[in-house]
């Protein structure tokens, strides 16, 4: 029989195993954690919930998790047997991850829902950085419940499932994440999106709308009426004057001549601390530029180049 003092040695060893097992752990990822190493047994399942495992959760780039939009039923896989739909992969995180998740990455491709967001939101209140796809589909009701739960967010990236549209409502996010300062925008700047900008993220010092398409008269009013941006990136934007679309075919570097951008490199460059955009021969925005054919071409081309890199920023604290 068992003294106390063995217990505690035995206590001690599986203790040692538990942390071993969760380091291991931390090196699989959370489909390979919850599907599998979690339901091998008691001290695996019980190593699955160490908190460092689910600091960070990573959604990104697995060909396994399905999340489909109701209107367009594509997969992201064909191999039917090992794949898991999002909702139900989100459930099971929330019985593991204690509350303590800061970043959260969600696959621009995901068609996320309402049922998503009130499953992950009261249990990843510490959340400080996330990228979330947001489409229109989710209501204004929503997303100020989500974001209510979310108030230490820091760092926002919004990508899009589809085409980026740009008339979505973020007052929520704006009045409930006051500790917001760094955020990336996939979709046009448009009149609507400038003053959301400048109305709702007033504490904003870190802003980004890498390879969209911007409305060169709301672009000027942005910079200069935002109060405390202090860093801009405009890396392979398309510039859109008040005379319309044609005008992106000639030519799209801000500092071209015959571009209505001159105000606006001038003011930016004034008053902010880092401006990034293009270099006068850009090889990816030729590219992009040599492949539009009309205006489908255009924002598909564009936004899926934005789309497909959301995780590169030239601004340290929006990249993933
Ligand atoms: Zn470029």
């Amino acid at each position: 029989m068992e003294t106390p003092n063995s217990l505690g040695k035995i206590s001690g060893w599986e203790n040692m195993e538990r942390n071993i097992l969760a380091k291991i752990f931390g090196m699989l990822n959370v489909i390979d954690i919850i599907k599998g190493a979690s339901r091998v047994c008691v001290s695996w399942f019980l190593a699955s919930h160490d908190k460092a495992l689910w600091k960070t959760i990573d959604l990104s780039n697995h060909k396994s998790i399905i999340s489909r939009d109701p209107d367009n039923l594509d997969v992201l896989s064909d191999d039917e047997e090992h794949q898991y739909e999002l909702r139900n992969i989100l459930s099971e995180i929330a019985k593991f991850n204690s509350s303590v998740t800061t970043n959260l990455v969600f696959d621009y491709r995901y068609y996320i829902q309402e049922e998503e967001l009130a499953i992950i939101a009261p249990r990843m209140p510490n959340v400080q950085k996330l990228s979330l796809p947001l489409y229109r589909n989710i209501n204004d009701n929503s997303l100020m419940l989500t974001f209510s739960q979310w108030k230490n967010l820091q760092t926002l990236v919004i990508t899009q499932p589809g085409l980026p549209y740009s008339d979505a409502n973020f007052r929520a996010i704006g009045e409930n994440c006051k500790s917001l300062t760094s955020l990336k925008l996939i979709r046009p700047l448009n009149n609507d999106l400038a003053y959301q900008i400048v109305s709702y993220f007033s504490n904003l010092k870190n802003l980004s709308l890498r390879g969209t398409a911007l409305w060169s008269r709301e672009l000027l009013w942005l910079v200069t009426y935002h109060q405390n941006l202090k860093n801009l990136n405009l890396l392979h934007c398309l510039y859109i004057d008040s005379k319309g679309f044609t005008r992106v075919y000639y030519d799209n570097n801000i500092k071209s001549k015959g571009l209505d951008t001159e105000n606006i490199v001038q003011t930016a460059t004034q008053k902010l601390d880092t401006f990034i955009v293009c270099p006068n021969h850009c090889e990816t925005c030729n590219e992009l530029r040599g492949r539009m054919q009309g205006g489908w071409d255009f924002y598909y081309n564009y936004c899926s180049l934005s789309n497909e890199q959301w995780k590169t920023d030239e601004i340290k604290e929006l990249e993933f």
